[in-house]
C-alpha cells in the first residue's frame, strides 16, 4: 500500500473540477485554500490575455500542471483532420504562454470510420505535432479513457493500447496519462502501469471516484472514497513505477458542481488525505 498522504504539497486540482468558477476565481481559491499546483482547461483561457493568466499564476504561486485538452484528432474528413491539427497547434503555443508543461490528449473518435482508422490518424497527427512540442517545450500525454467513450472521444481504451502507441512514437515529447476512472477495471493495470514508468511514459496521475450506479457517462464522476476504485493500490502501483509527480483531482459531477465550491474545495482536500 501506498505510503499516507499528509500534506497538500502534491494535489493539484483541474479547474473543470469546480466548473462554476473561471480562472480567476480557480486560481485565488485554490492559492486560498492552500492548494499550489493547478491544471487548467482551456476553454476558461478563452478570450484571455494569457499574459495576464501567467502573472496572477505567479502572483499566487501556482504551479500549471498540465492544459486540458488538445487531441480530438480522427475525422471522416480531411479538412476537419486539419482543422484539429490546427487547434492543437494552438493548445501548444497556449501552454507554452501560460507555463504548462504538459498538454494532455483526449484522442478522440470518428462513429464513421473503423477504430483501426481512428487509431491511425491518431498516430498520424501525434507525429505531426512532435515538432512543435519540442520546439514549445511542452510534453504530449496520451490520455486512453474508459472503452464507453470509443465511438465518439477516444479510440485509445486501454493504458496497453496507449503505451504502444507512446513506444511506437517513442519520442521524450510523448507520454500517457493515467486516469483512474478510465483504467481501474482493467485487470492488466498494475502490469501496464509497470511498463509506461519504465519506458518513462508516465507524465501524469487523475483521480476521482466511479460511482455506483453512475447516471450520466459524463459528469456523475465521485469525489475519492465514494465509490469502488481501489485508489491507494493504484497510487501504490504508479509510484513503485517511479511516480512522484502531482495528484490531479478531476471530478465532473452536476452534484457536486451544485454545492458551495468553497467547502467543496475541503472535501476535496479531506478525501485527497484520506482516501487517495
Ligand atoms: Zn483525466
Amino acid at each position: 500500500m501506498a505510503q499516507p498522504l499528509n500534506d497538500f504539497s502534491r494535489l493539484c486540482v483541474h479547474t473543470q473540477t469546480t466548473k462554476p468558477w473561471d480562472i480567476d476565481q480557480c486560481i485565488s481559491e485554490y492559492s486560498k485554500a492552500g492548494i499550489h499546483s493547478i491544471s487548467i482547461w482551456r476553454h476558461l483561457l478563452e478570450n484571455k490575455d494569457l499574459k495576464a493568466v501567467k502573472a496572477k499564476l505567479e502572483q499566487n504561486n501556482m504551479e500549471v500542471i498540465s492544459l486540458v485538452r488538445g487531441g480530438f484528432f480522427p475525422n471522416i474528413s480531411k479538412e476537419k483532420r486539419e482543422q484539429a491539427l490546427q487547434d492543437n497547434i494552438t493548445a501548444l503555443y497556449e501552454a507554452q504562454a501560460i507555463r504548462a508543461p504538459l498538454l494532455v490528449l483526449v484522442c478522440g473518435a470518428d462513429p464513421n470510420q473503423s477504430l483501426e482508422k481512428n487509431r491511425e490518424q491518431i498516430t498520424t497527427a501525434i507525429n505531426a505535432l512532435l515538432p512543435l512540442a519540442e520546439q514549445t517545450g511542452v510534453k504530449m500525454a496520451i490520455e486512453p479513457l474508459h472503452p464507453m467513450y470509443a465511438g465518439d472521444k477516444s479510440a485509445v481504451t486501454t493504458l496497453e493500447e496507449a503505451n504502444t502507441l507512446a513506444e511506437i512514437i517513442n519520442s521524450p515529447w510523448v507520454g500517457v496519462a493515467v486516469d483512474v476512472y478510465h483504467l481501474w477495471w482493467d485487470q492488466h493495470l498494475e502490469q501496464q502501469i509497470k511498463r509506461c514508468g519504465k519506458n518513462n511514459h508516465l507524465f501524469a496521475f487523475h483521480v476521482c471516484d466511479w460511482l455506483v450506479p453512475t447516471r450520466d457517462m459524463l459528469t456523475d464522476r465521485g469525489l475519492m472514497g465514494e465509490g469502488c476504485i481501489e485508489l491507494k493500490k493504484i497510487r501504490s502501483w504508479v509510484e513503485n513505477a517511479g511516480f512522484l509527480g502531482k495528484i490531479e483531482v478531476e471530478v465532473f459531477s452536476e452534484r457536486l458542481w451544485n454545492t458551495d465550491q468553497k467547502m467543496y474545495l475541503e472535501q476535496i482536500k479531506k478525501a485527497y488525505l484520506s482516501a487517495t
